[in-house]
């Protein structure tokens, strides 16, 4: 029982009442700052309790009680009364005590309830939320199956281009090769001192420039100066190659 207080019986304060305690006849106990503002500073003439707002005109229905008596006050406080009225006096305080304990011990359970509804509405939710980031998670590992599917898809496309590529590539080496015999034999048959010195070359490039060369009076240079290019139209210089290898 020692280590047990009463608390302000105001529910917004509750304050733990260690020395003074401002006790009403109807039970209740309250803290130096609400009697002062309930009882002490009241300018109306009809004093309630803050708890239960019963009325108390009284003289001694609002008494100030102290929580940490003297030992002189406990030797001369009962002193002189009768063992019976010692007794009813004691069996009222603890009644009022035991009114305090089950006022206290109503409102832990309420609260208990409270703090229980709220943490259930916290888990409920935060069970929604996780339900709602599963979804999105299994949603999002879809989309992820999926691109993954696409980029492999795509890879194997460029996969196809790029041989594609080298078969055109080698093809149009080849009929570069093709033509340049064609040339020379060509260019073997014509006469000398005609319109191919007008066209001299120093190295033969394939494109643009070279078509202007397929002249059939252009002179023949060596083939070990050809540059093998694919023809471009787009760049005079010809086309560079689309792959190193
Ligand atoms: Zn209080
Ligand atoms: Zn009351």
């Amino acid at each position: 029982m020692a280590d047990i207080d009463l608390n302000c019986n105001n529910a917004k304060c509750r304050k733990r009442l260690t020395n003074i305690a401002w006790i009403t006849s109807c039970s209740h106990a309250f803290c130096d700052k609400d009697a002062e503002v309930s009882f002490l500073n009241n300018s109306q003439d009809d004093i309630v309790c803050p708890a239960c707002k019963t009325s108390l005109p009284e003289k001694h229905d609002v008494v100030q009680a102290d929580l940490k008596p003297t030992e002189k006050f406990k030797s001369m406080v009962l002193a002189g009364l009768r063992p019976d009225i010692i007794m009813d006096i004691a069996n009222r305080a603890l009644t009022f005590w035991q009114y305090q304990m089950y006022q206290e011990l109503e409102y832990q359970k309420s609260f208990l309830k409270q703090c229980g509804n709220k943490i259930s509405r916290i888990e409920e939710n935060c069970e929604n939320q996780i339900t709602k980031l599963k979804n999105d998670l299994q949603k999002e590992r879809r989309n992820n199956e999926v691109l993954q599917e696409d980029l492999k898809n795509k890879e194997h496309r460029i996969t196809e281009l790029h041989d594609q590529i080298v078969e055109k590539n080698q093809l149009v080496q080849n009929l570069m090769a093709v033509n340049i015999k064609l040339r020379c034999n060509t260019n073997k048959t014509q006469p000398a001192n005609t319109d191919c010195e007008m066209y001299p070359r120093k190295k033969y490039n394939i494109g643009p420039q070279a078509l202007a060369d397929i002249n059939p009076q252009a002179g023949l240079l060596n083939e070990t100066e050809f540059d093998f290019r694919p023809v471009s139209p787009l760049k005079p210089e010809g086309a560079k190659m689309p792959f190193q290898y």
